[in-house]
């Protein structure tokens, strides 16, 4: 079953990660959406100040979602993305960075992780692949940007070392790995598999599928999934989304499909401390 479902009561458009939702009642965990609307207009549905729209919109787009989510606002949290592989903890002290603006978010940092409740990490997407990370065992949580330069420096690893740096069972750790480019819309050349290639070296034909000319179809989620697998977590506890945010222009915002021409998605995970608020 696809884990991450369009909400059907939402105000707002986001896809849930059911799953987790269902089996931790106070978990919130997804990827915001788009609709049709923002074909004409990208700042529609477009959560990230970074990219140059109207920061008001933005605030706004922010507030809508966080309302629909039922989690106050303040307690948005994003690092500025640089598709790199740093990875910082966020206490209640970090809660609110980079929500009014790119310039209070955390700098340099594609990987969040917290245990504390009533913080929602949040990261910005518009084909590269949102990683999810809950251990129930300890309560920690997070969220990673994996683009393609995030995947070969090795970011998956990354979080999960920083998981069992702080106690959590690699074993016992979910993942989720939502939607994001995928094969049907990503071709890329040796500048791209040669390092893939040395971060994977095993990758099968699920990974990198020739097309003819140098060129190869990459699928940049699964090569995230056995990248994940290398690090010691379960397959039972990887979870894969199949949507292609370039082939669904109605849900998802696409860099790749639009030609830079487009907003972000928010990816997102947090625990309320009451599961009666919201
Ligand atoms: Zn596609």
């Amino acid at each position: 079953m696809e884990p991450f479902q369009l909400s059907q009561h939402s105000s707002v458009p986001r896809f849930s990660l059911l799953p987790w939702e269902q089996e931790f009642p106070r978990l919130r965990a997804g990827i915001s959406a788009r609709d049709s609307e923002s074909i004409q207009d990208p700042n529609h549905c477009n959560y990230a100040m970074h990219i140059g729209n109207d920061p008001t919109k933005v605030l706004d787009n922010r507030k809508m979602l966080m309302e629909s989510l039922g989690i106050p606002l303040p307690f948005w949290t994003c690092g500025e993305q640089v598709h790199g592989t740093q990875i910082q903890e966020v206490t209640t002290e970090e809660r609110g960075r980079g929500l009014y603006g790119a310039s209070s978010a955390i700098p340099a940092t594609d990987g969040l992780i917290t245990m504390a409740d009533d913080v929602l990490l949040t990261s910005f997407y518009a084909d590269c692949v949102p990683l999810l990370f809950y251990s129930p065992d300890t309560g920690w949580m997070g969220v990673a940007h994996a683009g393609w330069r995030g995947t070969v420096g090795g970011i998956g690893p990354n979080m999960v070392k920083a998981f069992h740096d702080r106690g959590a069972d690699r074993q016992k750790l979910r993942i989720a790995i939502a939607p994001s480019i995928g094969s049907c819309c990503y071709e890329v050349d040796e500048h791209v598999t040669i390092p893939m290639l040395q971060a994977l070296p095993d990758a099968d034909g699920a990974v990198l599928q020739a097309t003819g000319d140098g060129k190869f179809r990459l699928d940049l989620k699964e090569a995230n999934r056995q990248i994940l697998l290398h690090s010691g977590v379960l397959e039972e506890h990887i979870m894969v989304s199949k949507w292609c945010t370039s082939c669904h222009p109605t849900h998802f915002h696409s860099h790749r499909r639009d030609q830079g021409h487009t907003g972000r998605m928010v990816a997102y995970i947090g625990r309320r401390k009451d599961e009666s608020i919201g």
